[in-house]
C-alpha cells in the first residue's frame, strides 16, 4: 500500500500502488518518496476539473475519438504545464502514452502523417488557449476580449 497525503500534507486513506501510479500519471499527485504520494489538489477541485474537461471535449479522446480515459496535459508538466481545465484535454491512454512530452503541433503532425483523422480545429484552439493561459494566467480571456 502507498501512503496518501492531501495538498496540505494531511494523511488520507492509503491506496494500492496501481492506484497511486494512476493518480501520478493523471497529473493529480506526485511521489514524495517510494511509498508516499502527495495530491496536488483537493478531491473536490480535481473532480470539478475532470467534469469540465470531459464536457468540453464530449468525453472523447481529441486524437482518435475513443472514450477518454485520461486527462492529458496540453503543455506537458515537464514544461511547466499546470493541472487546470485550460491546460487539459481528453485523451485515451494509448494516445496519451504515445504523445509523451511531444508538443501539440508536433503530435498533431505525427497523427496526420499516419492518416489519422483528428479534431484539428478543436485541438489547435485548445492549444492556443493553453499557451495564453500559461503566459497570462487565469484572466487571459477577459483581458484579451
Ligand atoms: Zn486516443
Amino acid at each position: 500500500m502507498v501512503r496518501v497525503l492531501d495538498g496540505s500534507g494531511a494523511l488520507l486513506t492509503p491506496c494500492t500502488k496501481e492506484r497511486a501510479q494512476e493518480e501520478v500519471r493523471y497529473g493529480n499527485a506526485f511521489w514524495v518518496n517510494e511509498r508516499t504520494i502527495r495530491l496536488r489538489f483537493s478531491a473536490m477541485s480535481k473532480k470539478k476539473y475532470r467534469e469540465t474537461v470531459l464536457r468540453r471535449d464530449s468525453g472523447r479522446c481529441v486524437w482518435c475519438g475513443a472514450p477518454a480515459t485520461t486527462m492529458d496535459h496540453i503543455i506537458p508538466e515537464s514544461k511547466g504545464g499546470r493541472f487546470h481545465p485550460k491546460n487539459l484535454m481528453c485523451a485515451c491512454l494509448a494516445c496519451n502514452q504515445e504523445r509523451k512530452n511531444m508538443d501539440i503541433p508536433e503530435f498533431l503532425a505525427h497523427c496526420e502523417a499516419t492518416g489519422q483523422t483528428v479534431r484539428r480545429k478543436h485541438i489547435l484552439a485548445l492549444y492556443r488557449e493553453a499557451v495564453r493561459f500559461q503566459y497570462h494566467g487565469e484572466n487571459s480571456n477577459e483581458r484579451n476580449r
